[in-house]
């Protein structure tokens, strides 16, 4: 599983500049399939979109509302090219003379879900998108600077595939999350991929080698997981670092079983099995752990004996670090930590 672009995405990015007026082709005649649509009735223009199968989805769009949304609509849609393509206008009954944009590098479908969010075309919206198509809405956020405009859109897009049964390709969401800079969604995401990462985190190429990633996300999850990892370790070994700082002997034997139960299951020596198992499953194995009392001792300024609850301890841990759902700020990430020093990150950290 990787975050390769999708096909039609990996052209070169345009720069505002380039859009200008040399992407414009002539108005072609329509053709079988194609798709009118309308996000703004008055609007003045009209973008010419392609679908995977050739055909074309014409939407009506505002140019104001895409300046205001995106500073490369706006610069596109300066005076000097409204003047340029006087000889574009639509000569179609539906046209009603607005000005046809080509855009044949951008997916349709992505694209009509951008332009209804910023007409406010909420009954137009999709409630859950493809993640193919959250993938393209993001390269297409990204290519017209139009991020801000749709990150509380795209937080409710995640969140209708967080929430959704499992599996779901994590990693693809996390692309999205991290590209429409939703805070949230992207530490619900990432914790996801923590909790279930079997062994140690990822080769670089499915996290770090992505053009539209500008950070080292794969130092960022190896960090957070031997953190998760360690915490996992102190918990199920906090007896017996207890036992060795006590004399009690009763106590020592009820430790010895304990160890015991730990190999049975397999989870002996533990740092080896948190190279193999993802957390679900190493939470699984210890919450078949017996209740095992233990007798107390003579002595009565034992404090090592009567504290002895394995089972509590166990359940306790794996109580706290699924609660916690420790995983990645995405501003942290993106400011190397100055963030959380100003207190400005927009998860809690904990
Ligand atoms: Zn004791
Ligand atoms: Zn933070």
């Amino acid at each position: 599983m990787t975050l390769d672009a999708p096909e039609e995405q990996k052209q070169e990015q345009p720069q505002p500049q380039q859009l200008q007026l040399q992407d414009q082709k002539p108005h072609k005649e329509e053709m079988k399939g194609d798709v009118a649509k309308t996000a703004d009735p008055n609007g003045d223009v009209i973008l010419e979109l392609s679908r995977p199968d050739e055909t074309r989805v014409h939407i009506r769009v505002s140019s104001k509302v895409l300046s205001m949304a995106s500073p490369v609509f706006a610069a596109m849609f300066g005076s000097e090219f409204k003047e340029g393509l006087s000889n574009h206008r639509s000569s179609s009954a539906d046209g009603g003379g607005a000005y046809v944009v080509p855009l044949p590098d951008d997916d349709a479908e992505a694209f009509v879900a951008i332009c209804n969010v910023i007409h406010f075309r909420s009954d137009e919206v999709p409630h859950k998108p493809s993640i193919v198509c959250l993938q393209n809405i993001a390269f297409i956020a990204d290519k017209y600077d139009c991020t801000k405009a749709l990150t509380a859109q795209t937080a409710q897009w995640l969140r209708s595939w967080i929430d959704a049964p499992r599996p779901v390709e994590w990693r693809k969401l996390l692309f999205v999350a991290y590209v429409m800079d939703t805070a949230d969604a992207f530490s619900r995401i990432s914790w996801e991929i923590l909790r279930t990462q079997i062994g140690p985190m990822l080769s670089p190429s499915e996290l770090a080698g992505h053009e539209l990633i500008h950070h080292n996300l794969l130092a960022e999850f190896r960090v957070r997981k031997s953190e998760i990892d360690m915490d996992v370790l102190k918990s199920v070994d906090g007896p017996i670092t207890r036992l060795l700082g006590s004399n009690c002997g009763i106590g020592s034997s009820s430790v010895w079983r304990y160890c015991r139960e730990l190999y049975g299951r397999g989870m002996w020596p533990l740092t080896e099995r948190l190279q193999r198992m993802d957390l679900v499953t190493i939470f699984a194995v210890l919450m078949t752990f017996p209740e095992m009392k233990s007798d107390v001792c003579g002595y009565t300024r034992c404090n090592f004996c009567r504290g002895l609850d394995f089972q509590g301890e166990l359940r306790n841990m794996r109580d706290r670090i699924m609660n916690e759902r420790r995983g990645l700020c995405l501003d942290c990430v993106k400011t190397e930590g100055k963030s959380r020093i100003e207190h400005a990150c927009r998860i809690r950290h904990q």
